[in-house]
């Protein structure tokens, strides 16, 4: 018997550019409602015209991860127009790559808040709803950086083991009808190296960008795991450029 549910509530975080919206349009593509969160709302707008007009379902919402009762502000509005919200996809992230012996204290602060704070910040606002259903399914979008540590990456790389790890205490935590994915992806398209201000870790990031992969197939990832069996758990996919070592 196929178990699948089509049509889910999705709720996708930092959808204004990159995985976040790549996410959105693929969601939409399979028939999902998505609610698309950023700061950006120009981005945003044009993203739900663009799935719009490919005949998908899906609406703005101004969401800043840091701020945990604008969060949970979001996701009760999910709750009370749809009657559910099914999906969490916690993509909101920042990647202003420097070595520790730079100092930016202000940008590791930006990290820690958006990229750990901002991924607790949704599981507080989703976590009731999903318990109280007996379903529902988180999404982090985590890194390679999840699993591995290269000079510049210190903080980033803290900041997504502990998204690894916190989205694993979700995982064991929870019953059986809440599922838990963490995506890992490598090198992708998008404008995550756009604000990395330190010039050695910026001058490093243009090698590496040669070979990134389209925000489109992390979007794939992403899909995959969503559109599974609600028996079927898929925990963590990585998906790295095949020339990314
Ligand atoms: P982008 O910079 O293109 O997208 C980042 C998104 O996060 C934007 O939509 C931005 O929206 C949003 N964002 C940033 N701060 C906040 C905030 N405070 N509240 C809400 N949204 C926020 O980069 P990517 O698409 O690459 O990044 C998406 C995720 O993928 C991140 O978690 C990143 O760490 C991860 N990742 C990316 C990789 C890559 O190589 N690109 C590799 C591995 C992981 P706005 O500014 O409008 O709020």
């Amino acid at each position: 018997m196929d178990t699948r549910t089509p049509h889910k509530t999705v709720l996708v975080t930092g959808a204004s550019s990159g995985i976040g919206a790549a996410t959105a349009e693929r969601l939409a593509a399979a028939g999902h409602h998505v609610v698309a969160g950023a700061r950006r709302r120009d981005r945003l707008d044009a993203l739900v015209e663009r799935i719009t007009a490919d005949g998908g379902s899906a609406q703005a919402v101004d969401l800043d991860v840091t701020d945990a009762r604008a969060h949970q502000e979001v996701v009760d509005a999910v709750v009370a127009e749809h009657g559910r919200l099914d999906v969490l996809v916690a993509n909101a992230g920042v990647m202003p790559l420097s070595r520790l012996d730079a100092g930016l204290l202000d940008e590791w602060r930006q990290m820690v808040d958006v990229n750990v704070l901002g991924l607790l910040h949704g599981i507080a606002a989703v976590l009731p709803h999903f318990t109280r259903r007996g379903a529902g399914h988180l999404v982090t979008i985590a890194s390679v950086g999840a699993h591995e540590v290269v000079p510049t990456s210190a903080v980033y790389s803290g900041t997504k083991f502990a998204a690894w790890a916190i989205t694993e205490g979700l995982r064991v935590e929870s019953p059986a009808g809440i599922r838990v994915t963490t995506i890992c992806p490598g090198v992708t398209t998008s404008e995550l190296a756009d604000s990395i201000s330190d010039p050695v870790a910026r001058e490093a990031m243009v090698a590496y960008r040669a070979h990134a992969l389209p925000a489109a197939s992390v979007a794939a990832a992403v899909g995959y795991a969503v559109d599974q069996p609600d028996d079927v758990d898929v925990n963590e996919i990585v998906v790295r450029p095949a020339a990314q070592r």
